[in-house]
């Protein structure tokens, strides 16, 4: 499928009539914690309306009469999602558009960013009862392609890679992908995979990821279509980066801070690549971190390109949340050429050949 999706993907592009769009980034604010309770924070993001975004800083009550006045900035993205927002729904907004493409030969990509404990691992993994992105996404994949089983052979493959101290490691089955029969085992299959992500305690999260971590879906379909053999592949790309927060300032020689450094440094080639792709360069550095070479696609290629900033309604997070929105800002100004029209192949099948049933079955036998 790799090399077929390759060769697919070209035709695919040189055939494309691409339309300028833009990354839609879209703002998930999570519940405040427990322990946050416990520390006494308040509340500093208020979602004002479905667009609007409202930051406060105000470290105190005292602080905040002192000062006679809220200093705040609004924001505003594709959709806002408050607290009480359920998967689902997050699901329904950001991605399920992505999930329909797919299906018809479209790339798409969908990225987490924001700090540790903001809610990205939940975005996108979820919990068991309350299961998030990768596996809404993969379930309605399956749901859409049972329906649509009469017109043509669909498969489904997966594979989830992690970047970690700028290596990219294999977390479901090294070397190649997954073919997926099935939707039912896959949120245990992803949770396996989520456990082999490198973990290290930290300040904020004892089990915070310091890895990113990428799920691809590639499907394929093959049918008959007026004498012709139409192939389409999409590719849906969904990923769970990083902590965005500063590396902590400890000994250089120790591992947490190498890790740290690496962190910051694939972030750091991601802010440059934003930066560049927002001022229209010619050359965006890609090449600066593996991070980076994994986003290329999406940032800059021909895809459909979802972004959803996670933070947390805590004032103690106040300077986090505040780079996080900033970011997600710059991003809305990045264009990128989505595909109006998929990564499709058609084979003319020669009239001499009657039998073209025979002939599909052993296309579908590759
Ligand atoms: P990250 O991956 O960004 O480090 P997590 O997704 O692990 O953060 O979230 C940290 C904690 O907050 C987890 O216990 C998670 O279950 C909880 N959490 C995050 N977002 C939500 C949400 N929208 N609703 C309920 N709990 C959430
Ligand atoms: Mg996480």
């Amino acid at each position: 499928v790799g090399a077929r999706l390759k060769a697919v993907g070209e035709v695919g592009a040189c055939n494309a009539d691409a339309a300028d769009s833009r990354i839609l980034v879209f703002v998930r604010l999570r519940p405040m914690s427990k322990k946050e309770r416990e520390a006494g924070s308040r509340s500093c993001v208020k979602i004002v309306s479905k667009k609007d975004v409202y930051l406060t800083e105000f470290a105190s009550e005292s602080d905040y009469l002192r000062l006679k006045r809220v200093r705040g900035r609004h924001f505003w993205f594709d959709a806002s999602f408050p607290d009480s927002t359920t998967q689902a729904e997050v699901y329904g907004a950001t991605t399920s558009d992505l999930v329909e493409g797919v299906l018809q030969g479209r790339n798409g990509t969908v990225f987490c960013y924001g700090a540790t404990g903001a809610g990205k691992t939940y975005t996108m993994l979820g919990t068991m009862e309350s299961p998030g992105v990768m596996v809404l996404a993969i379930k309605d994949l399956f749901s859409k392609v049972r329906q649509r089983s009469h017109d043509g052979n669909h498969s489904i493959q997966l594979s989830s890679l992690e970047v970690y101290n700028d290596t990219v490691r294999d977390l479901l089955s090294p070397g190649r992908p997954l073919l997926l029969r099935e939707d039912k085992q896959v949120m245990k299959l992803l949770q396996q995979g989520n456990q082999n992500r490198t973990t290290e305690p930290t300040r904020v999260n004892e089990t915070s990821s310091r890895s990113h971590a990428t799920l691809q879906v590639i499907v394929e379909y093959r049918s008959m279509e007026g004498g012709s053999i139409v192939t389409r592949v999409g590719k849906l790309s969904l990923i769970d980066l990083a902590g965005s927060e500063r590396a902590l300032a400890t000994d250089q020689r120790t591992q947490r801070s190498i890790e740290g450094a690496n962190i910051n440094r694939s972030l750091l080639a991601l802010s440059s690549c934003i930066n560049s792709l927002v001022e229209g360069k010619k050359h965006i550095p890609f090449r600066n971190s593996k991070l980076t070479q994994l986003l290329k696609d999406s940032l800059g290629g021909s895809c459909n390109t979802i972004m959803i900033a996670n933070i947390s309604p805590s004032n103690l997070s106040f300077g986090e949340t505040q780079t996080i929105l900033h970011w997600a800002d710059r991003a809305k100004k990045i264009k990128t050429k989505a595909l109006t029209t998929a990564n499709e192949e058609v084979l003319k099948v020669p009239d001499s050949e009657t039998d073209q049933t025979k002939l599909v079955l052993e296309l579908q036998k590759e």
